[in-house]
């Protein structure tokens, strides 16, 4: 097994919004064989529909960085996992939806199978994905266009509204761990 630093794009848009990111960040926090060492501040996003039908709530969305060593198909299981237990509905995924949790990058890995794609295909045209992402680590290079995550930032045709969620909340289900770039300290 070897480590790997990845990069897990979240989103909620029903229900309790800030709940869900909480959950998802703590539950991702306790996953083994994994660090959190990275957690991005939350933004509220206007709906995009690139592909998805998610109705007109907008969004929270946010990004966390994980030192891992689950592989990409078992973290992948893992995100549905915690999609269902906080009550994605299944039967129609592509609405509007209680958690979303994405793989943005794996690495420098580059993956395309079926049911699974990394770097995440979208995220270069996904302001929501984009600007959490530049505050974890905005040097940050796409393995495949070659470009940093600011570059792409600020090449995205995606003109839809990203604003930092103010005031932040405190997280209810345990302390965040800080966005240190030492993941031992
Ligand atoms: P979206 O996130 O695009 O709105 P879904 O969450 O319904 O849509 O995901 C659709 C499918 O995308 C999932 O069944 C999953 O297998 C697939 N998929 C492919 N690549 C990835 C990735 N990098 N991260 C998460 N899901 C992915
Ligand atoms: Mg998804």
């Amino acid at each position: 097994m070897s480590r790997e630093t990845v990069y897990i794009g979240f989103g909620s848009n029903v229900g309790n919004r800030v709940d869900f990111c909480d959950r998802t960040v703590t539950l991702l926090s306790l996953l083994p064989h994994s660090q959190v060492t990275g957690v991005s501040l939350l933004y509220e996003t206007e709906p995009v529909n690139d592909g998805a039908n998610p109705g007109n709530h907008w969004f929270l969305n946010g990004v966390v960085r994980l030192e891992t060593d689950i592989a990409p198909r078992s973290l992948l299981e893992t995100l549905r996992e915690i999609e269902r237990s906080l009550g994605r509905d299944e039967d129609n995924r592509s609405g509007p939806r209680t958690i979303d949790l994405d793989i943005l990058f794996y690495g420098e890995r580059v993956i395309d199978e079926p049911g699974l794609t990394i770097p995440h295909p979208r995220l270069h045209q996904r302001r929501f994905v984009l600007m959490p992402l530049s505050e974890l680590d905005p040097l940050l290079v796409h393995p495949i266009r070659h470009r940093s995550v600011n570059q792409m930032l600020a090449e995205t045709a995606d003109a839809s509204e990203v604003r930092l969620l103010f005031p932040q909340p405190s997280t209810t289900y345990g302390s965040r761990p800080s966005c240190s770039s030492h993941p031992d300290s």
